[in-house]
């Protein structure tokens, strides 16, 4: 059985959504299926779940930050609670608003009588559950909860546990977008990060703060230009800018395969068609998924 140091995990990310990040990982895990465990650290797109409706088998409560509670039988009605916070979780009538209470503690702290508990509440779960392609682990919050790095962490710190239970040589993990906690949490003690970015302007300028981030954590990359033929020339700008330290791995042409294939639930390499730009993106994507194997020194099976 893997050690946990013996796993590598990816981590596929892009600056913002709808990059096409979701029909990449999704391929990949299909194709590396017999390597990976697939771990969804995107909690708040519910992509990966539309395309393999897992099956949960695991439940467990996330507890995110504590909430601020007040015991009206000691409480004088001062309001040096509802004056100190700042986020504006206390109202006049001295309720609390849940969503709102960042949980700082700040309100207990000013609380001349000692009426406010700081408790702990479920704010979201996470699941392991089964899929098509074998175990798959995700969470949801509870509405009104943001994302944050801390799920993620624990989504991450299961896939590791369940890729050892599995005897998996590989994590795949859907990162968050952006460059806030939750991608950072996604990231960190990768050994690999698919970056997956589009020619437009913003692309470029989303995945330059992306690189930067991987930069800060020494992770090695690979960018992948989806739509790379709606702008050639940024896509030519972000070869010749980016290339030395992030080198380009394959440039996806727009195609009608995308939308297809969520339309049918299934993943890009899945879909059965003799069209030959959806067998060479197919193709560009088996390509993407043996040079992970490659790069991390995980034997290749040969099974794709
Ligand atoms: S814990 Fe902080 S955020 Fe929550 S109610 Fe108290 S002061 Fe406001
Ligand atoms: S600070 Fe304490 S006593 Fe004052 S209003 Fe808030 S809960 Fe009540």
């Amino acid at each position: 059985m893997s050690d946990n140091t013996d796993i590598k995990q990816v981590t596929v990310i892009s600056g913002k959504g709808g990059t096409g990040k979701t029909s990449l990982i999704s391929s990949l895990a299909y194709l590396l299926q017999n390597y990976s465990i697939l771990a969804d650290a995107d909690v708040d797109a519910a992509d990966l779940y539309l395309i393999f409706s897992p099956e949960k088998s695991e439940k467990t409560d996330y507890y995110g930050t504590k909430k601020a509670v007040i015991d009206f039988d000691k409480c004088t009605k001062c309001m040096k609670c509802y004056e100190s916070c700042r986020y504006g979780a206390i109202d006049q009538e001295l309720n609390i608003e849940i969503v709102r209470c960042e949980g700082c503690g700040l309100c207990k702290h000013v609380c001349p009588v000692d009426a406010i508990t700081m408790i702990e509440r479920v704010s979201g779960n996470y699941f392991v559950s089964d899929t098509r392609i074998g175990k798959m682990i995700h969470a949801r919050l509870v509405p009104g909860e943001e994302s944050s790095g801390l799920l993620v962490a624990e989504v991450r710190k299961k896939a590791l546990q369940v890729a050892k239970e599995k005897n998996k040589s590989l994590v795949l993990i859907d990162g968050s977008p952006g460059i806030g906690c939750p991608v950072i949490s996604s990231l960190s003690g990768s050994h690999l990060a698919i970056v997956v970015s589009e020619p437009t302007i913003s692309g470029k300028h989303d995945l330059e703060r992306v690189l930067e981030l991987l930069k800060q954590f020494n992770i090695p990359g690979f960018i992948v230009v989806n739509k790379s033929d709606i702008n050639m020339e940024i896509t030519q700008e972000i070869e010749d800018k980016f290339e030395k330290d992030f080198p380009v791995i394959a440039k996806i042409p727009h195609n009608h395969i995308f939308t297809q294939a969520m339309i049918e639930k299934k993943t890009v390499v899945e879909i059965d068609s003799e069209d030959k730009s959806v067998k060479d993106i197919q193709e560009t994507i088996e390509n993407i998924a043996k040079l992970i194997l490659e790069k991390l020194k995980i034997s290749n099976k040969n099974t794709f």
